[in-house]
């Protein structure tokens, strides 16, 4: 059975295996001692394993891919010219998402009648500010960066790096040989693990369905059911069409290419866990060149969060609606704003998007305590948006690489490779 397929049905399983646990007793260890033993011992443990397996992969991947990107990059594209565009696409399409959040919400008003009382026992936690957030771009120590998971400070010292591989002669040109070797071999170690990925996702979604179960969902359902909307319409609409005007390709045959990197978003809630697949299959089935693709997908894991900006976004109306209260025009401006950067605050790892919350509704003075009131359905919600995530960054990748000429349309629209990114990782990645 091809890969992508392997992981649904990975995923199915363990969702259905874990709504019968759920339904058996759950994972309660005074109600069903052996369920419970099962879950935390096995699914968990091996869920857990997977997890970090791929996290494990994101440092050294991001800094080699990117420096062989930034150093092949040669005279024919300009970094600073990519870095802007896709920095203003990954801001502009976050702007929309937002938009599109505070007027659906305003006109479903998921939160009116809804009974505050039970917020009152949330303790927020600091959300950065966003000076904080930019001087902390700049790295003082790549070590310590790399070992802090640190992306943005990785970043930028891999750039540096690049770029000065290219100036710097003989010497960078056999840095830049050493760098792309060690490249492939990482790429291999994500195929290695891709092929794993079916027993891993379905460990994970087993564990998470065990403990949670739909049950949570109902007295939310209006919000709940307002968010999936946006987030479909935001892929759906929005995604589609921006990808189809400016780089006059088949989306569907976009959002096929992507669905590994998809699959694995959904199962972990995290960009970043995801950040190796996505890369993989950025370059391997969407066709980016590696010099786009390794500066626009770890950007896009850590800086670009569509789909938390649109939770937010719904958040942020529900709970005031929640509490009886009015946003005005320049209020609502100012959610669009915080929220936008707030997604370039939010760290591309499980429930993240629920602290900086607080940073948005700080802004316009709402009751943080109201986000007692959504973490119940977050942890399903997660999983939705951080697929929304991940596939703004694919999306930009390709327009992106398109517009720069490094987008190889064969690959693109290569259907008998489309099982089988593991086939050759990396073959086009110098
Ligand atoms: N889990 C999301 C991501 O990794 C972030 C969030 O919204 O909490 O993309």
């Amino acid at each position: 059975m091809q890969l992508s397929s392997r992981i649904l049905l990975g995923m199915t399983l363990g969702i259905i295996l874990g709504l019968i646990l759920n339904a058996l007793g759950g994972d309660d260890p005074n109600k069903t001692p052996m369920i419970a033993w099962f879950v935390n011992n096995i699914f968990d443990v091996i869920g857990q394993i997977f997890v970090i397996s791929l996290k494990l992969l994101v440092v050294p991947l991001v800094f080699f891919s990117l420096v062989c990107g930034s150093a092949s990059m040669g005279e024919d594209v300009k970094m600073g010219q990519v870095a802007l565009k896709t920095v203003a696409l990954y801001l502009m399409t976050t702007a929309i998402a937002v938009s599109l959040a505070l007027t659906v919400a305003n006109i479903v008003d998921p939160g009116v009648g809804i009974n505050t009382s039970e917020a009152a026992n949330y303790v927020a936690k600091q959300a950065p500010s966003f000076k904080e957030v930019f001087i902390g771009i700049f790295p003082s120590n790549p070590f310590q960066a790399m070992v802090e998971g640190n992306m943005l400070q990785v970043i930028v010292f891999a750039i540096l790096v690049g770029v000065s591989i290219l100036q710097a002669g003989e010497s960078g040109q056999t840095v830049l040989r050493g760098c792309q070797m060690i490249s492939d071999v990482i790429m291999r170690m994500v195929s290695i693990l891709m092929n794993l990925a079916p027993y891993g996702v379905f460990c994970l979604l087993a564990k998470l369905f065990t403990s949670q179960g739909f049950s949570a969902i109902v007295n939310l359902a209006l919000y709940f059911g307002t968010i999936v909307f946006v987030l479909l319409l935001h892929a759906s609409m929005v995604y589609t069409s921006i990808f189809a005007l400016l780089t006059r390709l088949n989306p569907i045959t976009f959002f096929k290419n992507m669905r590994p990197a998809l699959l694995f978003a959904f199962s972990t809630s995290s960009s970043n866990a995801t950040m190796p697949i996505t890369l993989n299959v950025a370059k391997t089935r969407v066709g980016a060149h590696n010099s786009i693709a390794s500066f626009t997908v770890p950007l896009g894991a850590t800086v670009n969060m569509d789909g938390t900006a649109i939770m937010q976004g719904i958040a942020t109306v529900f709970i005031a609606q929640a509490y009886g209260l009015d946003l005005s025009m320049g209020e609502y401006l100012a959610v669009i704003a915080t929220a936008t950067l707030a997604s370039i605050g939010t760290a591309g790892v499980p429930g993240v998007g629920l602290i900086t919350l607080a940073m948005v509704l700080q802004q316009v003075g709402l009751p943080v305590e109201g986000i007692g009131l959504i973490i119940g359905v977050d942890r399903l919600l997660d999983m939705l948006r951080t697929v929304v995530n991940v596939s703004g960054d694919g999306m930009v990748t390709a327009v992106v690489a398109h517009s720069e000429g490094r987008l190889d349309k064969t690959i693109f629209n290569d259907t008998s490779e489309q099982e089988t990114p593991l086939k050759a990782p990396g073959h086009q990645n110098h």
